[in-house]
């Protein structure tokens, strides 16, 4: 199975199979010699701090998370708990997955994103109902507005978790300061409860949002008021500035993180957390590729968050830059009218700078 690629072989003969040999050994050496670059704190070659975090699902991952150079978990999805399984998981269980992060974490953070089933994760627990697009129905915060049972639940498990280590909670595809409002309530009413019950926690959690609509991306100066912090959905934002499911491989060619109109997007969310002093990471898959990392920097964005196997190659690529040099890229980028023509100029660029680092895809 040849993941870069997205394809399986079936019955591979000799040759093919020497080849993904030779090829694994290759991946396995050029991770290692990335690795050894930089394990602790990446700045750029001037100075600048870029916190790099990981992308993960279970408490499991974070040993070796912290082995391929995380400093913290900028995203801990938490729909695992609740997929291919007949009943939802207890308070306690999520509980206890959450500390189980923070204790293997040691003092570092994490960011728990609550709960994002329906679209295309769906829990056998709960019927969901499709509607004739998935995507655009029932999903996310939506899904936990609708269902403020297993929301509270989950709410109280990780406010409860927050005494265990530094813990920040991030809502999915919020659409708005309504839906923003709506939820800070359900944690206001969960800090509440508990306090009543003399559960030791903090009251003070910071609570975030994905930025995966562009009705978010085009409200984060307002959307601030209520945020502590924000995250950039890239997969979901692409998506739905598109109108390209993420799932359907037919209409793949519109998926283009250097479209123009996405760098607008982006540049807007970025500009305008900035203007309301509100950190904004981004934790999609862009967010992991070495070849964006020039442009999401040189937009003002100071925080990764990735799979942990992209995490040497991307440090290396920071710590490896200058600042003024990615915002000129940005610029220059900012300033071509195609898809086409700013990925000439970004991805032939980032190869010939970095060509250990950018290897992989096409490397057979
Ligand atoms: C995203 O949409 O970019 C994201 C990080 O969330 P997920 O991929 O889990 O939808
Ligand atoms: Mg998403």
């Amino acid at each position: 199975m040849d993941g870069w690629r997205g394809e399986v072989v079936v019955r591979p003969d000799r040759d093919i199979i020497s080849k993904y040999q030779a090829r694994r050994l290759r991946d396995g050496s050029r991770l290692q010699a990335l690795k050894s670059r930089n394990t602790g704190r990446t700045t750029t070659l001037d100075g600048v701090r870029v916190e790099v975090g990981a992308n993960l699902e279970a408490p499991s991952e974070v040993a070796g998370a912290l082995e391929l150079g995380a400093e913290s978990v900028g995203l801990f999805r938490t729909e695992l708990l609740y997929l291919d399984r007949p009943e939802l998981p207890s308070e306690e269980e999520q509980f206890q997955d959450a500390v189980a992060v923070l204790q293997a974490l040691g003092g570092r953070q994490a960011t728990f994103r609550t709960l994002d089933i329906g679209g295309e994760k769906l829990p056998l627990a709960v019927a969901i109902r499709g509607g004739s697009n998935p995507s655009l129905g029932m999903r996310a915060i939506r899904f936990a507005f609708r269902h403020p049972d297993i929301f509270r639940t989950q709410l109280r498990a990780l406010y409860r978790a927050s005494a265990a280590g530094p813990l920040r909670i991030l809502f999915p595809l919020v659409s708005g300061v309504s839906e923003l409002d709506e939820a800070r309530r359900a944690c206001a009413s969960v800090v509440d409860e508990l306090a009543r019950e003399g559960v030791t926690f903090d009251r003070e959690v910071p609570i975030g949002l994905m930025i995966e609509t562009p009705s978010a991306a085009l409200t984060t100066d307002h959307l601030a008021q209520g945020s502590s912090f924000f995250s950039i959905g890239t997969n979901d934002l692409i998506q739905y500035a598109f109108a390209a499911d993420r799932e359907n491989e037919d209409v793949a060619y519109l998926y283009h993180p250097l479209h123009p109109a996405f760098l607008r997007l982006l540049k807007g969310a970025i500009d305008g957390a900035k203007a309301a002093d509100r950190p904004i990471s981004v934790c999609g898959d862009m967010a992991g590729d070495p070849a964006f990392t020039w442009i999401l920097l040189g937009l003002g964005v100071r925080s990764l968050s990735m799979a942990p196997r992209s995490i040497p190659a991307v440090k290396s690529v920071i710590a490896g830059s200058r600042r003024d040099e990615m915002e000129d890229l940005v610029a220059k980028a900012l300033a071509l009218r195609s898809e086409i023509e700013v990925e000439e100029l970004v991805l032939g660029f980032m190869r010939r700078r970095f060509p250990l680092e950018l290897a992989g895809a096409d490397d057979m």
